[in-house]
């Protein structure tokens, strides 16, 4: 039972913490700092609107199934609301909720134009065919097209999407309003894509690990890197890292972890996961193998950085931690009991909100570019993103020695106060 509970929340001291619970938490220490209470804190925290909808299709073995969709859109007063899609199996209303608030901090931390949003299905994308994911994007863009649009709410890919899905999307809803490739970002670079989008979270994850670590006082070449995850964020830090002569001595993917002490053959890695028909590291033979969960515990590790999935650090395993610095590049992968716990162990945190910001910056940069006509080179989209991380990340640091707070905190603090200010101006409160 207890198992099955863990797959859908977080446990906590005996009670299970939904994923929106656990995200409010954050808020919420934020918001007492601002002194932001009753009413103000509810509007700010309410989602402004939450779709559910049933998307059926037909298999390919004939029938039908049968799945349930969302988009929530958290809020609008920055700007349209733009946030992912996740195909995943275990994608509920309150994950999505979750999802959505953290998207409006932090499109408001990094400072883009937007509001929040996120969507998804409960499918297990694998159980099906490349044309039944298509028809399955087509009937859900079917049900929800009226509620997105350039102007309104942009998606863009999460876990379980990518660049096909996108383009699926994109022709389904010029379908019903005609040509705008700006309804959805992440797309294909030769279907008004960007050039930088697929890099550009673990670019960014690897670069704040680059400032925040130079700025503790540590040398790259003396630094130790253990990165839970080799999807597309996962490898990305990591080849960025092992560029900057970062020693990554441990990656794991759901086939397990993969561990040198003197630093992994990144370039090996990713060729090796590039060959893979699941782009995993199975088989892989040119260094030790540990166990899935042992990456996380790993002592000789100076950085320790997340990037698959939500609620890993928990009170549960918290003690067993022995990174100094953590960069979250996944989105929510430390409880709130954990999340104190290393703050009082003096770990420092820098948060999803902004650690994984990357993404949703270069997605603006493509929705820019899509309403302009005109095309970024790769090296502008790579100067502008790290223009953008670099200024973000100096305001949370100084916002946070300032204020002495976490660097989530400070985010949170920066991000409210950015939403705060634009609702104002807007007459929320007037
Ligand atoms: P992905 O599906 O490409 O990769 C996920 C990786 O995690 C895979 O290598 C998978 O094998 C691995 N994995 C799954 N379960 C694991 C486990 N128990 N232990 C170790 N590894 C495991 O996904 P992604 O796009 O890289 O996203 C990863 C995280 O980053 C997610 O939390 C996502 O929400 C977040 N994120 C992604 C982006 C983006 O642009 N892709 C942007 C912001 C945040």
């Amino acid at each position: 039972m207890r198992g099955i509970l863990r797959a859908k929340g977080i446990y906590l001291r005996g009670l299970l913490m939904r994923a929106f619970e656990a995200s409010k938490h954050f808020f919420d220490v934020a918001a007492e700092h601002l002194s932001i209470d009753g009413d103000l804190r509810e509007a700010l925290l309410m989602p402004h609107r939450e779709v559910q909808v049933q998307v059926t299709i037909e298999r390919d073995r004939g029938g039908i199934s049968n799945y349930v969709g969302f988009r929530v859109q958290h809020d609008h007063y920055r700007g349209p609301m733009k946030g992912g899609l996740r195909y995943h199996p275990e994608v509920d209303l309150d994950e999505v909720r979750s999802l959505a608030s953290l998207m409006t901090w932090k499109t408001a931390v990094v400072d883009l134009p937007y509001g929040g949003a996120k969507g998804g299905i409960g499918v297990d994308p694998s159980a099906l065919s490349e044309r039944e994911i298509e028809r399955l994007t087509r009937a859900f863009v079917d049900q929800i097209h009226d509620i997105v649009g350039p102007d309104k709410d942009i998606p863009a890919p999460d876990m379980g999407t990518d660049h096909r899905v996108m383009a699926w999307f994109r022709n389904q809803w010029e379908k019903y309003h005609g040509f705008n490739p700006s309804v959805i970002t992440g797309k294909p670079v030769e279907e008004y894509g960007a050039k930088g989008r697929e890099e550009a979270t673990g670019r960014g994850v690897g670069s704040l690990t680059f400032k925040l670590t130079k700025r503790l006082g540590h040398h790259p070449e003396k630094t130790r890197v253990a990165i839970q995850g080799f999807g597309n964020v996962g490898a990305h830090a990591a080849k960025f890292l092992h560029e900057s002569q970062f020693s990554i001595v441990a990656v794991s993917d759901i086939s397990g972890t993969y561990y040198d002490p003197n630093g992994l053959k990144i370039p090996e890695l990713l060729h090796h996961k590039l060959n893979h028909p699941r782009g995993l590291l199975e088989g892989y033979n040119g260094c030790e193998k540990l166990p899935l969960n042992m990456l996380l515990e790993l002592e000789d590790v100076e950085v320790l950085i997340p990037a698959a999935l939500g609620g890993v650090i928990t009170d549960e395993n918290v003690d067993k931690i022995k990174a100094p610095v953590i960069v979250e590049a996944a989105n929510g992968p430390i409880h709130p009991a954990a999340d104190a716990e290393l703050e009082k162990r003096g770990v420092t945190v820098i948060p999803d909100i902004l650690a994984n910001a990357g993404g949703v910056t270069v997605s603006y940069f493509e929705w820019v570019q899509n309403r302009q006509h005109y095309r970024w080179t790769l090296d502008r989209v790579r100067q502008e993103l790290d223009h953008t991380m670099n200024q973000a990340f100096e305001n949370v640091w100084q916002a946070s020695q300032r204020d002495q707070v976490s660097m989530r905190t400070a985010a949170y603090i920066i991000g409210i106060t950015r939403v705060r200010r634009a609702a104002e101006l807007a007459g929320l409160t007037s």
